[in-house]
């Protein structure tokens, strides 16, 4: 599967004034496909608390990271909800995975949003502290767990959008959307949180 990154280029769209987060608009970057194919230095996991595996990407990073990785997340002792721990990637393309457990949907009113928030927001300081300059994240929370897709895809941006604002050292910051509909509800977000338009998804294999 050929991934398609789709970097967002700046355009002025209500941002008054001449207003801008000056280098966060070309460091922040949605793509389409399978994460554990994505050359970065750092992959997200969307871990449960054991960070023993599971199914969803959990089970495609383990399966694509191979059996020391299970071994080394072993040895951590789990990680609670809204928090995030680093391993290598072993055969992954990504010399790193840092594992976030994000919160189980149960309405929105348990703390949800914020528990979402920590994951990008731990992730993105564990990521600085380990020098790591590029990383990509799978819409924590959005499977299995639950949580509404364009909820999700709106704290996904905003945290990041705010992180990059203060962080110098961080190039790239990847929002991985899994199909066409995930990679549509991230341009909708991109555009109302950082007031700039992505370009249309290009479908696999058409340029
Ligand atoms: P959670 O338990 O946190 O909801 P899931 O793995 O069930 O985690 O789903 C999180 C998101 O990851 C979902 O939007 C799902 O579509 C997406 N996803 C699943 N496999 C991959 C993959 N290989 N690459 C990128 N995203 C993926």
């Amino acid at each position: 599967m050929i991934l398609e990154g789709t970097p967002c280029p700046r355009k002025d769209v209500g941002l008054e004034g001449g207003v801008r987060s000056e280098g966060m608009l070309d460091r922040l970057e949605i793509v389409e496909g399978d994460i554990t194919r994505l050359q970065v230095d750092a992959i997200v996991n969307a871990a449960n608390t054991s960070l023993l595996g599971g199914g969803g990407v959990d089970g495609a990073i383990h399966r694509a990271a191979g059996p020391g990785l299970l071994e080394e997340c072993q040895k951590l002792g789990g990680c609670p909800t809204g928090e995030a721990r680093i391993t290598g990637g072993y055969r992954l393309p990504s010399r790193w995975v840092i594992h976030t457990v994000g919160p189980i949907w149960r309405g929105g009113d348990h703390g949800e949003d914020d528990l979402l928030g920590n994951c990008y927001r731990n992730s993105l300081a564990l990521a600085e502290q380990q020098g790591i300059k590029t990383i990509a994240f799978p819409a924590i929370s959005t499977g299995a767990y639950g949580f509404p897709t364009d909820r999700a895809a709106r704290i996904a941006v905003r945290v990041v959008k705010r992180f990059l604002e203060h962080s110098t050292t961080l190039e790239r910051v990847m929002l991985v959307a899994f199909g066409k509909a995930a990679y549509e509800t991230y341009q909708e977000a991109v555009e109302e949180i950082a007031g700039y338009s992505c370009p249309p998804r290009n479908k696999e294999g058409s340029g």
